[in-house]
């Protein structure tokens, strides 16, 4: 790792930009081979009953070797199996959250999340109801909110996202994220390589409205997206240590948006793209993409429209005085500078085929007039001054069809 936990909680009081951001109440934090094993000793340090939230697949991916470590060490220790929906798939509603209730008695004093981010968000919101903490166990590098506070849960088709807690500690075992399902890896690698536009939104936002930023926090997540880009050989050829290194990159990038308090530095227009693409297969009952894979079509997408369609969103900006993007006005070379850091669309999606994952909607069972609605009202989303809400409230991009 070219950081450690250490450094990053440091900048909570100590960051180069002066200003104060946020404590990171991860104490612990451990990726690489036998990770599984460390978790049993620090849980059996800290607590005497723990409940393990996970699924069938988690469950033997990490579940049933994590318990036996545990009752080896003397830990009492009971499972809630989430079960699917309807559709087959385990997802983060009031069912899953109820069951993880129903299952978390009185004298439990930690929550262990074993699996992936739907798992963890269940754990999350849980265990900060219960005001006990949890534990993160990760078994795929497939999202980098493992480390956020925020629990996305769907009460009644809708999604809302509550802010919780933050894992005490992570244990991602090399070993087992090696053995996740190759979607579960592109789609970590794609939430990663989404910051190409999430950090240019994030730095526009500032630019054009003021929008807190932090240069130096950007320049972290920046080398995350560096770093997970480097392994896509690696990822293709399903190497361990690009494996590793992918899961370091969705941790830093996590713990970013801890430092930041916000989403910010990694989640920009690309996000709200594939947050409106999740509630419209909500709506119509259809099985979920893993989000990575909506965000890295997303980010494709709208790098393209960014660069073929933002200055002259600008000129429209300025001609007719709208605010905050009239602000703008006479700052073309650092739109131009800022626009020469998003690479094209063929870039993203050349990066995801290298890996073997999908690059266009079709590939997820994304309509072409879904993709244009959702660009048309996905800036709604989120009170955000991204370059996509440039392009709608300008109009430039209201001859999409
Ligand atoms: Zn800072
Ligand atoms: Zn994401």
């Amino acid at each position: 790792m070219a950081w450690t936990l250490d450094e990053l909680r440091r900048l909570s009081s100590d960051c180069p930009c002066g200003q104060p951001h946020h404590r990171i109440p991860v104490e612990h934090l451990r990726v690489g081979p036998g990770a599984l094993s460390e978790a049993a000793a620090w849980i059996r340090d800290r607590f005497a009953r723990v409940v393990l939230v996970m699924d069938d697949r988690t469950r033997e991916a990490a579940g049933d070797e994590l318990s036996e470590a545990l009752t080896g060490a003397g830990v009492t220790w009971t499972a809630c199996v989430i079960e699917p929906n309807g559709q087959g798939d385990v997802v983060a509603d009031e069912v899953s959250v109820m069951q993880a209730f129903l299952a978390t008695g009185p004298d439990v004093e930690a929550l262990i999340a074993v699996g992936s981010g739907t798992l963890h968000d269940i754990a999350r919101f849980v265990s900060a109801k219960a005001r006990i903490p949890f534990v993160s166990v990760p078994t795929a590098p497939s999202v980098d909110g493992f480390t956020s506070a925020g629990a996305p849960l769907i009460v009644r088709g809708v999604k809302t996202t509550y802010q919780t807690q933050a894992p005490i500690a992570v244990f991602a075992d090399t070993d087992v994220l090696e053995q996740a399902p190759k979607e579960l890896i592109w789609a970590g690698f794609g939430d990663v390589i989404g910051k190409y536009t999430s950090l240019a939104d994030w730095r526009f936002g500032e630019m054009a409205a003021g929008e807190p930023y932090c240069a130096y926090l950007a320049g972290l997540t920046r080398a995350a997206l560096d770093t997970a880009v480097a392994q896509a050989d690696g990822l293709s050829r399903g190497e361990q240590s690009a494996v590793r290194s992918l899961m370091e990159a969705l941790m830093l990038s996590g713990l970013v948006m801890l430092l930041f308090g916000q989403s910010h530095p990694a989640s920009g227009g690309e996000h709200h793209l594939s947050h409106d693409w999740e509630m419209a297969f909500l709506r119509s009952g259809r099985r979920q993409v893993l989000h990575g894979l909506k965000v890295a079509v997303a980010s494709a997408l709208v790098a393209d429209l960014y660069r073929a369609r933002v200055p002259d969103a600008l000129g429209i900006a300025a001609e007719r005085g709208l605010r905050p993007w009239a602000s703008l006005a006479g700052r073309d070379a650092d739109v131009k500078g800022l626009l020469a850091s998003v690479p094209p669309g063929q870039h993203i999606r050349a990066l995801m085929r290298r890996i073997g994952g999908p690059t266009e909607p079709s590939d997820l069972g994304i309509e072409h007039s879904l993709v244009v609605a959702s660009l048309k009202r996905a800036h709604r989303l989120r009170n955000r001054y991204t370059m996509l809400r440039l392009l709608n409230e300008t109009g430039a991009i209201a001859d999409l069809r």
